[in-house]
């Protein structure tokens, strides 16, 4: 396709203008046979435009040609590996997508009357309690609409408990190594975020996490395995000295293809746990949602939870209860994003409980391969087995001339999706990769492959990694500058003869 110059970089965007032509057209309606509209005498003059709109002029088939180029510049799981680190970009089967849309579901108007739709508050009760099971977890909601509304969700609960007991405690501890939603979560819901170092072994200091545990402390925000990709083996011990100084352990369950029919959240010692349902149980993350992050939580929590709730009548059916008095209120409109949750549950129930090991033992395989293919170019900054995902570090090739970005920048051009780059915070040159359990043998060796010869290019030709992307039609963006002035439309060039208004 044409791609346009945007004048004002040097990227090459396509720009629906430079197909502009005066007077083309996509259709030409018949003349009106009825008098025109007085517009003047119905807008007023104030409301009326005085210059033209500026659009451009276009036939129809400029118009499909443009968007779906555009929409071919999109990568996605379902274009090539996404092996981006703590976002679980797997492949997704599309018979759960067939599912929740449905009629019988995705019609559904959120204030239908709750005795017609038996059917999906039947199967929103069947998730709930299969989260339970899976969580390790009493009771759940599935109200939260994303993992950090989760966090927050969670947070507020372990704060209804503690003055139920008639206490005040200001402090939740998260690790150094913590995603970035666990201290913000902490800090929204008005709580002082105390930072517990890592070890030697990238897990918690436990000396010094009982030297930061004292009756202001609300309680623990904390992922297993970590951000690290480490599994927390001292998690028992964490556990009981969280609850001995009369706090709460809050789980965050984002990631949790590592642990499903494996390790439960509940057996580990949480009281309260998110579950991401887009990353973990189909649903791609990413591209601004929907997603899903239910709440499952240890039974004394559960009079807190959010409401209503779904409780059964005398004669069984499912209704809505709205009587509870010591809830922390709605966190969420109407039934959370029911979609989502549609598709998990589909997703759950066509693996099985031994499907859903399945995905955890690939998971935790293809990583560890990965990190043994990788080894002696790409070492982890901790020499220890892996979960889900491994962080590398590029210290090494940070030293040689290339940084993390470059290599991951660099990746672009042999079509493959960057690594999370820089996170966690505890590894220098962090490229943090995640190469889920859908990809096959291949793919990842074909990764490791491309990452050994961009190491080679370091040394051979430094500049392809200095200047990469070399391939799409924009190049290295200043990130500062994307994230806090983006440039989000796009204006023609100013023309002084009188051409086309901005847009
Ligand atoms: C993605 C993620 C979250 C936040 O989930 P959102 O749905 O993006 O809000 C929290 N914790 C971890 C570890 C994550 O990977």
């Amino acid at each position: 396709m044409a791609i346009g110059t945007d004048p004002r970089s040097e990227d090459r965007i396509p720009v629906i203008y430079d197909r502009s032509h005066p007077g083309r057209r996509g259709v030409r309606l018949p003349a009106p046979d009825v008098p025109p509209l007085d517009e003047a005498a119905l807008l007023g003059p104030a409301l009326q435009r005085t210059a033209p709109l500026g659009l451009p002029e276009v036939a129809e088939s400029d118009v499909v040609r443009h968007y779906t180029g555009l929409s071919q510049l999109n990568y996605g799981v379902d274009t090539g590996f996404y092996p981006l680190g703590s976002c679980t970009m797997k492949y997704n089967p599309k018979v759960n997508e067939w599912v929740a849309a449905l009629p019988g579901f995705s019609r559904v108007h959120p204030l239908q009357p709750e005795e017609t739709i038996p059917g999906l508050l039947e199967l929103m009760a069947s998730m709930e309690r299969i989260l339970a099971e899976i969580s390790g977890m009493d009771a759940v909601t599935l109200q939260p609409a994303a993992g950090a509304q989760g966090e927050f969700t969670g947070v507020l609960l372990m704060r209804a408990l503690i003055r139920a007991r008639g206490e005040e405690r200001h402090t939740l501890i998260v690790p150094d190594s913590a995603h970035g939603t666990n201290p913000a979560t902490a800090a929204m819901a008005g709580y002082r975020v105390a930072v517990v170092p890592s070890n030697a072994r990238g897990g918690v200091d436990l000396a010094a996490l009982k030297g930061l545990l004292n009756s202001d402390t609300a309680g623990l925000m904390l992922t297993n395995p970590n951000t690290l990709g480490l599994f927390e083996d001292e998690i028992l011990e964490i556990a009981e000295a969280v609850h001995a100084a009369g706090g709460l352990l809050y789980y965050d369950g984002a990631n949790a293809n590592a642990i499903l029919g494996e390790v439960r959240p509940g057996d580990m010692g949480f009281d309260v746990v998110h579950l991401n349902l887009h990353k973990t149980f189909s649903t791609p993350h990413g591209g601004g949602g929907p997603g899903s992050g239910p709440v499952g939580v240890k039974a004394v929590l559960e009079p807190f939870l959010p409401g209503p709730r779904l409780q059964r009548d005398a004669s069984g059916r499912l209704t809505w209860d709205h009587q509870r008095p010591q809830s922390i209120g709605k966190v969420r409109s109407y039934y959370g994003n029911v979609g989502i949750v549609l598709r998990a549950l589909a997703y759950i129930l066509s693996h099985g409980p031994e499907g859903l090991r399945d995905v955890a033992h690939t998971a935790v395989l293809n990583a560890n391969y990965l990190r043994a293919r990788l080894a002696d170019r790409y070492p982890t900054r901790y020499d220890r087995s892996v979960m889900h995902e491994l962080v590398l570090t590029l210290a090494g090739q940070k030293v040689r001339g290339a940084s993390a970005l470059d290599v991951a920048k660099r990746l672009i051009d042999y079509g493959v999706y960057p690594p999370t780059v820089y996170f966690p915070l505890v590894v220098k040159e962090a490229l943090m990769v995640e190469p889920t359990e859908t990809e096959s043998k291949e793919t990842l060796d074909r990764f490791a492959d491309t990452l050994a010869a961009i190491d080679r290019e370091i040394e051979e030709a430094p500049e392809l990694l200095h200047d990469a992307p070399h391939a799409t039609p924009v190049r290295r963006l200043n990130e500062a500058e994307a994230a806090r002035r983006p440039r989000i439309r796009w204006a023609p060039p100013a023309d002084p003869s009188g051409g086309p208004a901005a847009p």
